[in-house]
């Protein structure tokens, strides 16, 4: 399995037969001459030969553009949507809440976001995969304390979800939101994550382009538990090989 970060929370992974895109924006749909995964951008090109399931976790801009139907001109490609998003796009695979999926080569369940749409959970040629959208633990410093109650008591129940979608498998790469705007509460989200689920590799995204959260993760004592599996990025387009 190898994944790309592209930028933000855009990312793209390729397992055995398929190519998983998620949260395309902005200028990760822009590629310039000679630009593909390795440079953070997605060239329809570059990617005929794939399967193609592109996954949009919600509308916000930056998760999403209108422009990724543009790839439903490429040979094999399946978006998969929240329901909502169904008077943008006819032909989606489109999840709800809280629901399975079952494809004929894949199973996808949802998670509700703490803020809007879904998170997901890919099972795909063998391989186990989490990419939590906007779901997140939002606790805001100078927020009510009801906003952080709410937020806390949303999150940690999704989390019980995903650990009973889980079992006592691992998952084989989770991309969990780390906010450098949510200041010393930005690891709540993850440690809870790892609080309730393993993962063999933790993927920090929603950083804005401040790549330091990484290594901020890494070495936060509350983390130390599950240091070990987070990847630290440096860069736009980079790539890993698992
Ligand atoms: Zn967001």
């Amino acid at each position: 399995m190898k994944f790309w970060y592209l930028d933000h929370s855009a990312v793209a992974v390729q397992t055995d037969r398929h190519l998983l895109l998620f949260d395309l924006f902005g200028d990760v749909l822009n590629p310039q001459e000679g630009e593909g995964l390795d440079q953070g951008k997605v060239l329809p090109q570059q990617i005929a030969q794939e399967d193609v399931l592109v996954f949009v976790s919600h509308e916000h801009q930056d998760h999403f553009d209108p422009k990724v139907f543009a790839l439903d001109s490429l040979p094999r490609v399946r978006f998969v949507l929240p329901e909502e998003l169904d008077v943008l796009y006819e032909k989606g695979i489109f999840a709800a809440n809280n629901q399975t999926i079952t494809l004929a080569d894949a199973t996808i369940t949802t998670f509700e976001s703490t803020d809007i749409g879904l998170g997901y959970l890919v099972e795909i040629d063998g391989k186990l995969i989490y990419h939590a959208g906007d779901l997140n633990w939002w606790h805001w410093q100078g927020e009510e304390d009801e906003f952080n109650l709410d937020q806390e008591k949303r999150y940690l129940q999704q989390m019980q979800y995903l650990k009973k979608a889980v079992g006592d498998r691992a998952i084989d790469l989770a991309f969990v939101p780390v906010d450098p705007r949510l200041e010393e509460d930005c690891l709540r989200g993850i440690c809870a994550f790892s609080q309730a689920v393993k993962a063999d590799k933790i993927v920090p995204i929603h950083f804005w382009g401040d790549f330091s959260v990484c290594q901020k993760v890494k070495q936060a004592p509350q983390a130390a538990a599950f240091a070990d599996h987070v990847v630290t990025l440096h860069r736009r387009g980079e790539s890993f090989i698992l």
